[in-house]
């Protein structure tokens, strides 16, 4: 423990890391990284690293961008900060939110801005229940959200993610929150069924839920149309037709949760453009600013939004937002980035670089190791498995993840280990002579921890 740098003494003493074991941190120690370029970020003792990650699933135009630091400079000379409480307003929020109206191409019709995806996730489910008590459906409360969705760690949006870790002695989900299942066809697939019946069968799992709840009381349907943190799991093509159906059929509000798939992700400017969904609610963050700033927004439908927006003159106020809601900083950074998306064309980008990775992935189908290789855009998943044929998991789970992940850094590479999935999602502006040489560290990783698995 002696051969930590003070740095690395100080971060362990005072500061408590978010998604961290506390007690291995104190051995382990962290790595401190200390800038970035491009594609890259360097720690403080020089080592370079490909960030295959994008951070965490969201610097879009990667590290270093002038343009967002003057932008950024620009409004912390003019107006560093201002609320948007009680009728007050400045010029970056109202052109932002003008802009993404306009992004949406006419879809969203009013946008509310927050810090966080949680937060703008709390906000939703407010909403959702504002929007029912405004109507006089008082019991139409419950939100159903799927195994493995991701949806932050605030106590409502917490209750709507789907992962173990995240309820476990936290006392949590609520309630009012309830979980269907995840459409991973490798994983939650029956023997001889194919993917169009499995799509069917998760359409009448919801169906069977809503029916079981009783309709009048399930207010919403979330996902994230490729869902992120839970593994990247693309679903069946037929998957979301089959669920906004089910939706409507039930007057379910439906929650695009676009954090990671929103501004080009997938090749679209929208995941919900890839799957026709047609959501009421739409949520945005990360790739809004490239993580620049803290900000995120929900983006409301003409229906929910003057719903709200009655309601809240009937009773006098809008009982809710943050100190920071628009913050005229983050604002400015969002307009810039978003200006940076539409010039550079990294939509266009991460559907033509996108498949050139989705390809050279897929060659490592054959790697001992892979199981499955999925993904779509700028976003992949590689799933490794005890035993190809069977698929059989690693015992215990996530030791060969762990591998991958600590020797990729090695290699010069950040990946994420979800479990024993390795996530991909690098900045929407990579090269495809970047992807090669991502995925040729990849491989070298793979071949090393096969090696040292077998020993
Ligand atoms: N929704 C999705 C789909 C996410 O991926 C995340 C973050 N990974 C969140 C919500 C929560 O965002 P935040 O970490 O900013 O609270």
């Amino acid at each position: 423990m002696s051969s930590f740098s003070p740095a690395q003494s100080r971060d362990i003493k005072h500061q408590m890391h978010p998604y961290t074991n506390d007690v291995a941190h104190k051995t382990i120690g962290p790595r401190i990284i200390e800038r970035g370029e491009g594609i890259y970020v360097y720690d403080d003792q020089g080592n370079k690293f490909l960030e295959a990650m994008a951070g965490l699933w969201s610097v879009a135009v990667g590290f270093g961008e002038p343009r967002l630091v003057e932008a950024a400079t620009r409004q912390l000379q003019k107006l560093p900060y201002y609320h948007t409480f009680t009728h007050k307003s400045h010029s970056p929020s109202i052109e932002l939110a003008e802009k993404l109206v306009d992004y949406t191409q006419g879809r969203m019709s009013r946008v509310f801005f927050t810090n966080s995806g949680s937060e703008a996730n709390d906000t939703v489910v407010k909403m959702v229940w504002y929007y029912n008590n405004a109507l006089g459906r008082t019991q139409k409360k419950k939100i159903i959200s799927r195994k493995r969705g991701y949806h932050g760690v605030t106590v409502a949006s917490a209750s709507m993610t789907g992962l173990v870790g995240n309820h476990r002695d936290f006392d949590l989900p609520l309630p009012q929150m309830k979980h269907t299942s995840c459409p991973h066809f490798y994983r939650e697939g029956q023997p001889g069924e194919s993917e169009v019946d499995f799509a069917s069968r998760m359409e009448a799992e919801l169906e069977a839920m809503i029916i079981q709840e009783g309709p009048e009381t399930v207010a919403a349907f979330i996902g994230e149309p490729v869902m992120g943190a839970g593994g990247v799991i693309v679903p069946p093509d037929t998957y979301w037709g089959k669920i906004q159906a089910v939706c409507r059929k039930y007057d379910l509000l439906i929650i695009a949760d676009e954090v990671i798939t929103g501004f080009g992700r997938l090749g679209k400017r929208f995941g919900s453009d890839v799957y026709g969904i047609e959501p009421d609610i739409m949520v945005l963050s990360k790739q809004i600013t490239s993580s620049y700033q803290p900000l995120a927004a929900v983006m409301l439908n003409d229906d929910v939004a003057s719903v709200i927006s009655e309601h809240s003159g009937r009773l006098g106020s809008f009982g809710h937002g943050y100190t920071a809601s628009g913050h005229p900083v983050a604002t400015a950074v969002a307009i810039e980035n978003l200006n940076i998306i539409q010039e550079r064309k990294l939509v266009e980008n991460a559907a033509t670089t996108g498949a050139i990775m989705q390809a050279a992935l897929r060659e490592l189908a054959g790697h001992p190791l892979v199981g499955e290789v999925r993904g779509l855009g700028l976003i992949a998943a590689v799933e490794l498995v005890a035993d190809k044929e069977s698929r059989r998991p690693f015992d215990p789970l996530g030791k060969a993840g762990a591998a991958v992940y600590g020797r990729a850094h090695e290699n010069g590479l950040i990946v994420r280990a979800i479990q024993d999935t390795i996530a991909f999602c690098p900045p929407l502006i990579i090269t495809p002579e970047q992807v090669s040489d991502m995925v040729a560290r990849f491989a070298k990783t793979l071949d090393e921890v096969q090696k040292s698995l077998q020993v």
